[in-house]
């Protein structure tokens, strides 16, 4: 079936999930769902409340002692379960993130539906472990659930980011709260689908949808929330960590990024600038581990330039359910109104367009933005500073490898970043001093069993892996 053609009702859901059943909403409002890569609506979900929240928090905090105490392996079954629940519906699933949120269909495939079962099996097998006790002196420390969790999400990756969250607090033994964003609720309802199919004890997870204003500045601020578990961007996670403080709760913070690939004299150029390119312009850009600053050696910097050029020049725009597609629109006309601005401020700062730019032919409707390259950016311009969340790349030459870190360094995101070099100890040596929480050597490939979270404004605590459950955990001394 093809949903970017299917009737609006097919996509219109009414309930929130609470206590593990399908519940009516306490108002009748809706907020619609938009095709972008159209224009036109596909469905609406609910626009939760406050009192939906206390509904919500209520049912998961009542879950809490008997998940808590579920022995992990039950809850490594349970886990398995959701997992066959969800593998069940990946087409269904990548045809509603290409319907919701634009992504080709071919890569919301293999990243918007693949990484999460990914994720989740890894999870799984996580999770069939007790939490290691140890003993120090006289004390025996050990780890328990920190308690009901409110997990707020973005639309970028409108799966995984919830699956990143989700599964590790059910590993830990804590329930949760959901609140998916409000551009991308649809891929959300999945896994609630999926999670009534598995069976998971009623109240264990919840799903409210609503916007951030209301249904996430609710749960942030809920008393009976233990841990809020955020990721978006920089301002609202700033704006959640203030509402938790009011009541000393934990917060864990995914956020932005602007990210540096680092290409050293003796590169692999050819390959470098391909996977570069690939990796910035992913998701349309809406990525934010996304390398957005593509830090060249002054040697090889004329070669890199054509090879960044002739690459975005093979990435067609288009219907996210064409096979020829590789990039689609932005999420929302908003976003793409954002990244103009950042293009149209790049330009009047000077740097040099190299591909793409304001007048580079789009697609005839649609919140479609050109991949788009500048040379010549200085580094301290808010092209290089400011994530732009968007398919623009920003090139930047460098004498030496001291330059180069302290270029990468010249930010105050620190998530991820990349090192290229034919010599691995000097590359290794450059990802050590670079001040970010991932850094992949030579196109090393994605691990869902590190920790993954932020230095510097990118964040605060680490998702992913044995890290990721961690951290819905407390640490208890017991002296005896
Ligand atoms: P956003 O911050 O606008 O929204 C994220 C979520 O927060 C949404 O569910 C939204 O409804 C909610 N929200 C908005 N205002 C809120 C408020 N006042 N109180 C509580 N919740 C609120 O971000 P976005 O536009 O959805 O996502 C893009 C941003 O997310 C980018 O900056 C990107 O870098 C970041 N991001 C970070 C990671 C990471 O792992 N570090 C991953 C994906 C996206």
């Amino acid at each position: 079936m093809d949903l970017a053609a299917a009737p609006p009702a097919l996509l219109t859901r009414r309930h929130l999930h609470v206590a593990g059943d399908w519940v009516d909403p306490s108002s009748g409002d809706t907020i619609p769902v938009e095709n972008p890569a159209t224009g036109s609506i596909v469905g609406e979900v609910p626009a939760g409340t406050p009192a939906d929240v206390a509904r919500a928090v209520a049912a998961a905090r009542a879950a809490f002692p008997g998940w808590a105490a579920t022995a992990p392996e039950q809850r490594a079954a349970h886990l398995d379960r959701l997992h066959t629940a969800l593998a069940a519906r990946a087409d269904e699933i990548a045809r509603t993130v290409a319907t919701e949120l634009g992504t080709p269909l071919k890569l919301a495939t293999r990243v918007q539906a693949g990484l999460p079962l990914t994720v989740l099996r890894s999870i799984v097998d996580l999770a069939a472990r007790p939490a290691a006790e140890y003993t120090v002196g006289n004390s025996l420390v050990v780890r328990e659930p920190v308690g009901v969790v409110g997990a707020i999400t973005p639309w970028n990756y409108p799966l995984h980011q919830v699956v990143a969250k989700v599964a590790p607090a059910l590993a830990a033994g804590c329930t949760v709260v959901l609140k998916p964003s409000e551009l991308t609720p649809l891929t959300a309802y999945l896994l609630f689908d999926a999670i009534t199919d598995a069976g998971l004890p009623p109240g264990v997870v919840n799903l409210v949808p609503g916007t951030g204003p209301v249904v996430g500045e609710a749960l942030a601020a809920h008393p009976d929330v233990d841990l809020v578990s955020f990721t978006g961007s920089t301002a609202t996670g700033r704006r959640i960590a203030h509402l938790a403080a009011e009541r000393i709760a934990r917060v864990s913070l995914e956020l932005g990024g602007k990210s540096a690939n680092v290409i050293l004299a003796d590169a692999d150029v050819p390959t470098a600038v391909k996977v570069g390119v690939g990796n910035a312009l992913l998701n349309s850009g809406q990525t934010c581990t996304a390398w957005t600053r593509m830090l060249v050696h002054r040697d090889r910097y004329a070669e890199a330039l054509d090879l960044v050029a002739a690459v975005v020049a093979g990435y067609r725009l288009g219907d996210p359910f064409d096979p020829a597609t590789r990039l689609g629109p932005l999420a929302s006309a908003a976003q793409a109104r954002r990244v103009r601005d950042h293009v149209d401020r790049a330009l009047a700062d000077g740097a040099r367009l190299v591909a793409g730019g304001p007048d580079a032919p789009l697609p005839p409707q649609g919140h479609f933005v050109a991949p788009t390259v500048f040379a010549d950016v200085h580094p301290d311009s808010a092209l290089a500073q400011e994530e732009v969340f968007g398919p623009v790349l920003a090139v930047i030459p460098f004498a030496d490898t001291d330059e180069a870190v302290a270029v990468a360094n010249n930010s105050r995101y620190g998530l991820a970043g990349a090192v290229w070099s034919a010599d691995s100890d000097a590359a290794l040596a450059v990802a050590r001093r670079m001040r970010t929480g991932q850094v992949d050597v030579n196109g090393g490939a994605f691990n869902p069993l590190a920790p993954f979270g932020g230095y510097k404004q990118s964040g605060l605590g680490r998702e992913l892996g044995a890290y990721g459950v961690e951290e819905f955990t407390e640490l208890k001394a017991i002296q005896r």
